[in-house]
């Protein structure tokens, strides 16, 4: 089986695991235990970790909250944004609803933030679901239609987990603060992949995920800015852990790992994509040259190089994954073959229902081997590629 679903999950760095061995084997304890001399050494190495993942993305560390990953972070950030503003805001003749009102996303986002954003109807917000265009970007005469001084808070992913296509993170943020309004940026998909710095992102508030970026799964972080001062309510009650924000016991392994991931992250994203750029060229031009018919899905120009998503034009979705059952590769679908939900990001990119379903995510990672990317431009040159 060759492994091309990293936009699913990585593996974790050989690295990170040395890193975490530790404190699996022998250094266990309560890091918040800092009544004794072994929780003061935890407690100093979660602050280590924190200051790795702070320095990768340019944010100082009293910025960082762990959490249990990037869709408790989305939670967080959405959920305790528009908590925080409803219980502290003053009414304006809207009975006891916010001030502002308004709480912006688009189509192609993770399910974690549309579900988010559409739970804040309960606080008397008002979700608004925003389109993207063909190629996956952003519809910008949307958004800024929508955009006013009633918009409290703005989600958009840096990157997207199905296409790979990358939002103007910044020109969105330089509109979003021109009215007043935050921003909360899901980098899922975007640590080691591109740079990630908060202070030229100039987000408020941004979530990742440890097992996107080869580091262990059941952990993430939320960044929430401290100038100026982004404030949220928490969701967790609880001992008070995380400055308040996400009270739990930590889990120290992971926190170290993390860290670790983190800094390998910054520091080999841009090796890491030169190599990996090469094989996604390489795929395009086999792609192009082959006689079958196949679309790429997703700008081709405001992409990570660690995806491909291609839809079949001359295979039904059986033919497909017969074709590819030897590569673990995402179909776009949780079901069965026989009960197909179609990928919604394709559809609202202008997908119909059954092109969708007859499409593939290819996502390369750190480990891919070349040998792995022949056998995969091999397939891509095959008969199998153009039975009708
Ligand atoms: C994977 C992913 C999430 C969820 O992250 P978890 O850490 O698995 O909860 C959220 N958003 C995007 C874009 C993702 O790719």
């Amino acid at each position: 089986m060759i492994y091309l679903d990293n936009q699913a999950s990585t593996p974790c760095d050989p690295r990170v695991l040395e890193a975490m061995a530790p404190f699996w084997q022998r250094l266990y304890g309560n890091p918040h235990s800092i009544e004794h001399g072994r929780g003061q050494v935890l407690a100093g190495r979660v602050e280590e970790a924190r200051g790795q993942l702070a320095q990768a993305i340019g944010a100082d560390p009293r910025e960082v909250v762990f959490t249990s990953g990037a869709t408790e972070a989305n939670n967080l950030a959405i959920k305790g944004a528009a908590l925080f503003a409803q219980r502290h805001a003053k009414s304006k003749g809207r009975g006891n609803g916010p001030a502002r009102c308004k709480i912006l996303t688009f189509a192609s986002e993770h399910k974690c933030v549309l579900e988010s954003v559409k739970a804040t109807v309960a606080w008397g917000f008002d979700p608004v679901i925003l389109p993207v265009k063909t190629d996956g970007l952003i519809d910008w005469q949307a958004f800024e239609a929508a955009l006013d001084d009633s918009v409290m808070l703005v989600s958009v992913m840096a990157v997207n987990n199905e296409t790979g296509v990358i939002q103007p993170i910044a020109d969105i943020a330089e509109k979003v603060h021109a009215v007043g309004a935050k921003l909360h940026c899901d980098a899922a998909q975007a640590l080691g992949k591109i740079p990630l710095d908060v202070a030229l992102l100039d987000v408020d508030l941004m979530s990742l995920s440890a097992h996107k970026a080869y580091g262990p799964m059941g952990i993430g972080a939320l960044y929430v800015r401290r100038r100026p001062r982004m404030r949220l309510e928490p969701l967790v009650s609880g001992g008070n852990q995380e400055r308040g924000l996400r009270s739990g016991t930590l889990p120290l392994p992971l926190v170290v790992g993390f860290g670790v991931a983190a800094q390998l992250a910054a520091e080999e994203q841009a090796t890491d994509a030169e190599r990996i750029k090469a094989w996604q060229d390489a795929c395009l031009d086999r792609i192009a040259q082959s006689p079958a018919l196949m679309q790429i899905n997703g700008s081709l120009t405001q992409r990570v190089a660690h995806n491909l998503n291609i839809s079949f034009l001359n295979l039904d979705r059986d033919a497909m994954l017969r074709a590819w059952c030897s590569f673990a590769v995402s179909s776009g679908s949780a079901c069965s073959a026989a009960d197909v939900e179609p990928s919604y990001v394709l559809t609202n990119m202008g997908l119909s229902p059954a092109q969708a379903a007859a499409s593939l995510r290819i996502s390369f990672g750190r480990q891919t081997q070349q040998s792995e990317v022949d056998h995969l431009l091999a397939l891509l040159a095959s008969p199998a590629m153009e039975r009708a």
